[in-house]
């Protein structure tokens, strides 16, 4: 195969992933990531929009950050669907020859980037949850866990162009909203029929799994094996409910069958960093505390005071999470 003059690709590109005309929370985060990669390199950070009526998404690209919007819109590209936007995507690659390209590590970002990186023939890093630039030369170490989060792999895609990851969700930060930024709309001209897409979305179902949204919580009341049965989580709900929050738990707690997976914080589950994150019955296991160590405030409640939860919490309560939590709920009620 010939290779590649991997010095045509420039800039960054964030895949600015939107479901129903709504940009996906970890747009935002790989905008303020592509931002610090985009300074280092002295290049563009642009983003690639494709959908349709989705013309209200661009501004709001802009004011986080992106200098280009790259935008390719129709009634083809409705719903997601790999064919299609693996399609449109692929040509404006090979068009503008982007040197970086980052996709939010979703249902849609995994499903999209692997297609994306056999067809342009580059590497790609899945489930990234660092991103830094080499300083020798200014290739993209990207970090992620591996076997099972045993150990963390850094890798780098030195031959082939653009260089990809896909970002997990919730673990870089958002990129700051500045609604006087200005910046360029390039319309894409994409060749796609309805007979280059193989499947057929008949209906687009939002399920309870989706309404759980820790990632974008600031607050999270999680419960864990000291609940010691899954009607605890009617007293987590409570908590949680009072503070605005959302409810989260720990893989024991999922495993027992007391709640959905989707509730999952940890290496396995999902990566949170919420103002105020409460542990509640939660031992505060390695596997736990890479979901959510890095929340501004963390408050356990633990009976037992040699958990390790306590190693990383602003705030403990030693005792029973059956007496203490009625008692937080009370004195709630009492300051309303
Ligand atoms: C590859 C791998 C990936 C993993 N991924 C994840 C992950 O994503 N997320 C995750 O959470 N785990 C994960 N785990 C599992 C993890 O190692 C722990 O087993 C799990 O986090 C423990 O859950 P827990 O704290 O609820 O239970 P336990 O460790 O059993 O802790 C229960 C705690 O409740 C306390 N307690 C008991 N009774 C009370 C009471 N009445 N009041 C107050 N406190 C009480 C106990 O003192 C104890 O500290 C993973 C493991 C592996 C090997």
């Amino acid at each position: 195969m010939e290779r590649q003059d991997i010095n045509q690709y420039n800039d960054i590109w964030v895949f600015a992933e939107q479901r129903q005309g709504t940009l996906t929370p970890v747009v935002i985060e790989l905008l303020g990531e592509g931002r610090k990669l985009a300074d280092v390199k002295g290049k563009k950070l642009n983003a690639i929009l494709v959908g349709n009526n989705i013309e209200h998404l661009i501004p709001e690209l802009i004011s986080y950050g992106a200098e280009t919007v790259y935008v390719a819109e129709g009634d083809l590209l409705e719903n997601f669907t790999t064919d299609a936007y693996t399609k449109v995507i692929v040509d404006a690659v090979n068009e503008i020859k982007p040197e970086i390209m980052l996709l939010g590590a979703t249902h849609i970002g995994r499903d999209l980037a692997p297609r994306i990186a056999s067809r342009l023939n580059t590497g790609l890093t899945a489930d990234c949850t660092k991103l830094e630039i080499d300083e020798e030369d200014g290739k993209i170490k990207q970090t992620r866990p591996a076997f099972g989060g045993n150990i963390m792999a850094t890798i780098i895609c030195p031959d082939s162009r653009p260089q990809m990851s896909t970002v997990r969700p919730g673990v870089m930060d958002k990129a700051k909203k500045d609604t006087t930024r200005e910046g360029e709309v390039v319309r894409l001209d994409y060749d796609l029929k309805e007979s280059d897409i193989r499947t057929k979305v008949l209906e687009v179902v939002k399920s309870a799994h989706e309404k759980v949204s820790l990632t974008d919580a600031n607050i999270i009341v999680s419960g864990g094996l000291g609940l010691k049965t899954a009607d605890g989580f009617k007293l987590i709900e409570e908590l949680a409910d009072k503070l605005g929050g959302v409810v989260g738990s720990s893989r024991a707690a999922v495993d027992s069958g007391w709640i959905d997976r989707a509730h999952q914080v940890g290496q396995t589950g999902v990566t949170v960093k919420p103002n105020l994150y409460i542990a509640c019955g939660i031992s505060g296991a390695i596997q736990h505390l890479a979901g959510m160590k890095e929340s501004d405030i963390i408050v356990a409640i633990n009976s037992d005071p040699d958990a390790p939860i306590f190693n990383v919490a602003d705030y403990g309560i030693v005792g029973d999470l059956y007496k203490v939590i009625p008692e937080i709920i009370s004195s709630i009620d009492s300051i309303e």
